[in-house]
């Protein structure tokens, strides 16, 4: 099977399981993430919103806007990279995810880095730092490439803020303008390792 095909694979099963019906039921798509199957760098948000739910892709809404503008700043597009969210269904109303929800999502989500294989995870916001990085403070180690284990091997994971979170607010959106910079530099080094 193709990456792509194995992907395909992920989403069947959550459909066919059933997944989380307390989201599913209210949900118009369910969201699993757009971008290179292959990719060296996997971004991992919090969950769908509702252009999101609506269109079945993430990160197109304001937020995703902003995210595609910082990849441009790096000579990237979402086409480079794989775009994720850490719970697959819209919350109503667009509240914080609950706990329940993000953990039984969490096992498809390492399914994807499985089969991407990423050379670096992308973390934004704490929704989904806390699962790899447990116990730390997104303000303290933003932006710093962090080795965690992952299964027989490791991963390199590097904790953002929010886009949503900085839209409205010029000293964090530049924050995560500065963080952004330091990717290809990361990736270069870890090519490197
Ligand atoms: N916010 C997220 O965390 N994910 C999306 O897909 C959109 C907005």
């Amino acid at each position: 099977m193709t990456k792509t095909e194995q992907l395909d694979q992920i989403r069947t099963d959550i459909l066919k399981r059933n997944v989380c019906p307390n989201l599913a039921e209210q949900a118009t798509n369910l969201v699993m993430g757009a971008g290179d199957s292959d990719a060296d760098i996997v971004f991992i948000g919090e969950a769908p919103g509702k252009h999101e739910d609506e269109q079945g892709l993430p990160f197109v809404g304001a937020a995703g806007k902003f995210l595609n503008e910082m990849l441009a700043s790096i000579d990237m597009s979402r086409d480079d990279v794989y775009i994720t969210n850490i719970v697959k269904y819209r919350p109503p109303n667009n509240r914080d995810p609950l706990p329940d929800e993000k953990e039984v999502f969490w096992p498809y989500l390492l399914r994807q880095l499985l089969v991407i294989e990423p050379k670096i995870v992308m973390t934004l916001g704490r929704h989904s730092m806390e699962y790899f990085l447990p116990g730390q403070k997104i303000s303290q180690i933003h932006g710093e490439p962090k080795r965690i284990r992952f299964g027989e091997n490791h991963l390199i994971v590097v904790p953002l803020f929010h886009p949503a979170a900085a839209l409205y607010n010029g000293s964090l959106r530049q924050t995560l303008l500065d963080d952004f910079i330091r990717i290809p530099k990361i990736l270069d080094q870890i090519e490197h390792l």
